[in-house]
């Protein structure tokens, strides 16, 4: 049987651009995915990005008798594992549905893991881990102290793997901390398809350039930042995927099998309105907004310390504003109701 990786949370943003990376470099991937947020449309468009059609399997990570069977229909070298809920204001007033969906799910998804015999996982953490530590650059040594219901799932996920890896060395086990991701792939193909109204600045500003929306709100003008508006480091998402790649190949092929916990981002901040004013760069449409409220739980700033993951996975980010803007417009100004 040909062995595959497998990306649980596969057809969403993330996932998507992390799985036509893994198949291009000649590996095969199985995407498993309960098209919550997602798409079965995207199946497609990786095919054609890949030549190849990824193999599919519409399932819950809650349900463990379809990762079994997916587990024994496979053979599985590796997991990459992106699914859940990621809306920080849900989390607050859904609390149950999160911890149901990111911590129970990720328990049942490992112990079908283990029973299968399958232990190299890359889990998708997030830099919400770190909280608010009263300065603006965050590296893996900050205090963990999430302040969301949505951040204390991804930090529970991180110590689920490493009191695994403890009481069962063998595993090899990365969690990897992104920062902000936005972008697309350079063909304009795949990219972000939020439902609804976005919550992220990204995808807003991009429906706010093609029309879709009036205009911009700036959630806060007067903080202690050059412009007055909040800082972020924001990271391709093709960045973000090759950091995937580098975890995964560190995992399968290093003597070295100590868990590895990194920060994925560029480590260079950019305010709201100078991505407002890259995307009207890159778009040539311009983009309305108006500075507003500050958004509750919003910091001023903070970026990534990006040291560890050069030190060990020898990965960087390589693509800057720019590109961004770019190929966020391309794939918006090609697909401007997503994969609908
Ligand atoms: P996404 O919603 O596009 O992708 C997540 C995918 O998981 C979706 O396709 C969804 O259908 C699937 N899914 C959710 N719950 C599932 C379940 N119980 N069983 C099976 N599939 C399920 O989100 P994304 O932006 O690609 O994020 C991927 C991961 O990265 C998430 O875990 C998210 O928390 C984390 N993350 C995202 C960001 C961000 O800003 N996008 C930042 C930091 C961390
Ligand atoms: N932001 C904004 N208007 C929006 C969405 C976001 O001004 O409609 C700002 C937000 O206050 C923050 C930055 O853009 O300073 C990034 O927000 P996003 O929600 O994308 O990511 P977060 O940093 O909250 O994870």
């Amino acid at each position: 049987m040909e062995t595959s990786i497998l990306v649980i949370g596969g057809a969403g943003y993330i996932g998507s651009h992390t799985a036509v990376q893994i198949m291009n470099s000649g590996l095969s991937v199985v995407i498993f995915d309960n098209l919550s947020n997602s798409s079965r449309a995207v199946l497609n468009r990786i095919a054609k990005l890949t030549g190849r059609r990824p193999t599919f399997v519409e399932g819950d990570i809650r349900d463990r008798l379809t990762l079994r069977t997916t587990f024994k229909n496979h053979s599985i070298t590796g997991v990459i594992h992106f699914a859940g809920l990621k809306a920080v204001g849900e989390s607050e007033e859904q609390p149950l549905k999160y911890y149901d969906n990111n911590v129970s799910g990720s328990v049942v998804l490992f112990e079908e893991m283990q029973r299968a015999g399958v232990q190299t996982i890359v889990f998708s953490s997030s830099a919400t881990v770190y909280g608010d530590p009263g300065y603006p650059q965050y590296s893996e040594d900050t205090p963990l102290a999430p302040v969301n219901v949505y951040g204390r799932t991804k930090l529970m996920v991180e110590n689920i793997l490493l009191d695994i890896k403890k009481s069962r060395p063998a595993w090899r086990v990365a969690s990897l901390r992104y920062f902000n991701p936005v972008g697309a792939h350079v063909s304009g193909i795949i990219g972000e398809d939020p439902t609804g109204i976005p919550n992220n600045l990204m995808p807003f500003i991009a429906q706010v350039a093609i029309g879709k929306r009036e205009k911009l709100l700036v959630f806060g003008g007067d903080y202690p930042t050059p412009d007055g508006t909040g800082r972020r480091d924001y990271i391709h998402v093709e960045d973000l995927a090759s950091g995937h790649l580098a975890a995964l190949n560190k995992l399968m092929n290093s003597d070295d099998n100590s868990p590895i916990i990194v920060n994925l981002g560029t480590g260079r901040p950019y305010s709201v309105l100078e991505m407002v004013h890259a995307f009207e760069k890159a778009s040539n449409k311009p983009v309305a907004f108006e500075i507003v409220d500050r958004r509750p739980g919003d910091l001023a700033e903070y970026y990534a310390d990006r040291t560890l993951a050069k030190d060990i996975l020898g990965w960087e980010a390589r693509l800057g504003i720019d590109r961004m803007c770019e190929d966020t417009w391309r794939w918006q100004s090609n697909n401007p109701n997503g994969y609908q």
